[in-house]
């Protein structure tokens, strides 16, 4: 690991400022996905048992400045339940009432800062406010990889004022993320599915450049299919965007990365469950219908490809996966990567947005090597940017 680690840190007795992930998903003020909330458990209870003032920042929501709906305090008996530990909350996350609840905490105690984006100045990296910040702190953990393609103060700005390091969850994040495309085992497949292109150009830029094949999927698929003539009915389709799917397909080429596209498609009149369907070769779309999952042939041929390969990325689903029986493809292949990875074949990295619910639909999120539930962050990785908060962890 070029990053610095907690097996670098010296936390006993330390004031220690961590950053993790409490974005959680609240109905009626209950946690409905506690998700986030296990994944930083293991920093939490490792830094606690070493001895360091364990003092948790996180933003809430996007709050324009203070706003009791976004405060942090909603999340504490949830945090606190899953941790088996009293977690003291603090109302703000600077100054005197910080710098008091620290002082009165013991060793191994937890507490939890109010939203950092109650103050305009976490986003805005505000110098005086990272100072401010820092002024309760003798260093600084980042665990929320989901945060670290903003340049916030809580993310990047601590990292330049505090010895800094990476958490457990951000530690295996930067590790699977290395073995899925930094430092890949080849040949490297990646799948890219989900709805539009527009949302992944510099995503599609960036992996034919890396990887050996690529597998385009999901509604994102037709737009390619458009720009090789195909007709694709009443599909969802970027017709403005063929030329530039021809371009990604030029660059495609020119770096010898395969490009696989359907052969053949569930196709339906209608967007709904169960609205009755046919399977058809790509070229035999009607004018009314609409293509909503990859068919088995397209299947059998993406699951015969992967035995040839070492290293899956994947993001986007093959098809309108929320609606049966358009999750076939997408939970076929999501089922046939994660044999392989069990059988010790492959090395799986998933992510993004829907790809995680795929995942967890198709019944495969533990068996994969990893599934990230960061969204942005994800994909801006797969985009080939440099993520600031990662980026301020690195060694020398
Ligand atoms: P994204 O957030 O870009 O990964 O897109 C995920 C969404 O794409 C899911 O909600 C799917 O239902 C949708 N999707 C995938 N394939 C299709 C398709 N062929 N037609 C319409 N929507 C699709």
């Amino acid at each position: 690991m070029n990053f610095k680690t907690l097996d670098d840190a010296d936390l006993a007795g330390k004031r220690a400022l961590v950053r993790v992930d409490l974005n959680l998903p609240m109905e009626d003020g209950k946690v409905t996905d506690t998700t986030r909330i296990d994944r930083i458990l293991p920093t939490i209870r490792e830094m606690s048992a070493k001895g360091a003032k364990v003092i948790l920042l996180a933003h809430f929501g996007r709050p324009k400045g203070i706003d009791q709906k976004n405060s942090l305090k909603q999340v504490v008996p949830a945090l606190a339940h899953a941790l088996g530990a009293p977690v003291t909350f603090v109302g703000d996350c600077i100054g005197e009432d910080v710098a008091k609840a620290v002082a009165a905490a013991k060793n191994g105690e937890v507490l939890l800062l109010e939203n950092t984006r109650f103050h305009a100045g976490d986003e805005k990296n505000d110098p005086e406010f990272v100072k401010a910040l820092a002024a309760n702190g003798d260093l600084f953990v980042n665990d929320a990889f989901s945060a670290a393609h903003r340049a916030h103060a809580s993310t990047e700005g601590l990292a330049h004022v505090l010895p800094a390091y990476a958490g457990r969850t951000m530690q295996a994040e930067l590790e699977a993320l290395s073995a899925g495309l930094d430092n890949p085992a080849r040949p490297v497949m990646a799948i890219v599915g989900g709805a539009k292109v527009s949302t992944k150009l510099d995503l599609l830029g960036n992996l034919v450049k890396k990887v050996d094949v690529l597998v385009i999927g999901g509604g994102m698929a037709n737009t390619f299919l458009a720009a090789r003539g195909v007709s694709v009915g009443k599909s969802l389709c970027e017709h403005d965007l063929v030329a530039t799917a021809r371009e990604i397909v030029e660059k495609a080429k020119a770096a010898g990365c395969e490009i696989m596209l359907p052969v053949d498609a569930l196709v339906a009149r209608e967007f709904k469950a169960n609205p009755g369907h046919r399977v058809v070769t790509v070229d035999d779309v009607a004018a009314d219908e609409m293509i909503l999952d990859a068919g088995p042939l397209s299947v059998a041929e993406v699951v015969l490809k992967l035995d040839t390969i070492k290293t899956l990325v994947w993001n986007g689903p093959f098809g309108a996966f929320e609606l049966p029986p358009f999750d076939t493809a997408t939970v076929t292949v999501a089922k046939a990567a994660a044999k392989r990875v069990q059988d010790g074949r492959l090395v799986a990295v998933a992510g993004g947005g829907d790809t995680v619910s795929a995942m967890n639909h198709a019944g495969v999120a533990d068996d994969l090597t990893y599934v990230s539930t960061a969204g942005g962050a994800f994909l801006e990785w797969m985009e080939g940017k440099a993520l600031p908060g990662v980026e301020a962890l690195r060694k020398g």
